[in-house]
């Protein structure tokens, strides 16, 4: 089965020491059919936290020059994953109008000017809040984001938190389907993040295939597969199983963007 992994971070991601070329002969070594290097672009960072931005330009041609010089039979290409906040939408818009990309990851990574990942954002919120809430802020954004491909790890907010439940539709019936239809109505898709599944020792989070079931059942008809990684051992791991749990969602493509274009590959 043929699977690109269509969110990695390389070197030109501030929190990324990847190399490209090492990671071009990891897709390959690791029987991936290509790779989309992602890199973080963030627009008013909470206070404290370093800044996540890159100069396009400069990281397409040094893909493209070390994809040429390793010439190498596997799909290499470049995106941005640009973390959306309802303030920054300006900006954002006025970056993706100057750069062109194979593909853009919209993602939430900064909720109420909170890093969730630094955990100050879940003290007095009980999981359906914390999580409501996350979701909340991915409806009102992707509603005022104009462009993007996938929407990136939708259950970003499950990785870091304490609680021991994981996201599931049935808490939040309705903000997902709100979701899922402006996502369909745009041909857009929704990515299967696999870090979010492994970051903890104990196992939780866990994908909830009742999440991924009514992506596919309201007319979504492939996902895209994220491995995330920061870390050349990471890259597209474990697709195999999570490619087959897409199948037994219903899905029957995985898919990756060239030149902004949805690229299908059976499952
Ligand atoms: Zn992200």
């Amino acid at each position: 089965m043929k699977l690109v992994d269509t969110h990695t971070h390389s070197l030109f991601s501030s929190d990324s020491k990847m190399d490209i070329n090492a990671a071009l002969q990891y897709t390959r070594e690791a029987g991936l059919h290509g790779i989309v290097f992602t890199e973080h672009y963030d627009f008013d960072v909470p206070e404290g936290i370093i800044a996540f931005e890159f100069d396009p330009a400069e990281q397409q041609a040094a893909v493209r020059d070390i994809a040429e010089r390793y010439k190498t039979d596997i799909t290499v290409l470049t995106g941005i994953e640009v973390g959306m906040q309802p303030a920054s939408f300006d900006k954002i818009h006025g970056l993706l109008d100057r750069h062109t990309f194979d593909q853009i990851i919209a993602s939430v990574h900064f909720v109420d000017q909170e890093d969730p990942y630094h955990g100050g954002y879940y003290i007095g919120k009980d999981a359906k809040r914390a999580y409501g809430r996350y979701l909340e802020t991915i409806y009102n954004c992707i509603r005022q984001m104009k462009t993007f491909d996938i929407l990136g790890h939708f259950d970003y907010i499950a990785r870091y938190a304490p609680y021991p439940e994981s996201m599931c539709y049935a808490d939040f019936p309705d903000l997902f389907d709100a979701i899922f239809q402006l996502l369909i109505q745009h041909g857009r898709t929704l990515e299967l993040n696999t870090k979010t599944y492994h970051i903890k020792p104990d196992g939780t989070p866990h994908p909830d295939p009742h999440i991924f079931r009514r992506f596919r059942e309201l007319g979504g008809e492939a996902l895209s597969f994220g491995s995330d990684a920061h870390k050349l051992e990471h890259i597209g791991i474990r697709f195999d199983e999570y490619a087959a749990l897409a199948k037994e969602f219903g899905f029957r493509y995985s898919v990756y963007y060239q030149d902004r274009k949805p690229m299908f590959l059976p499952l």
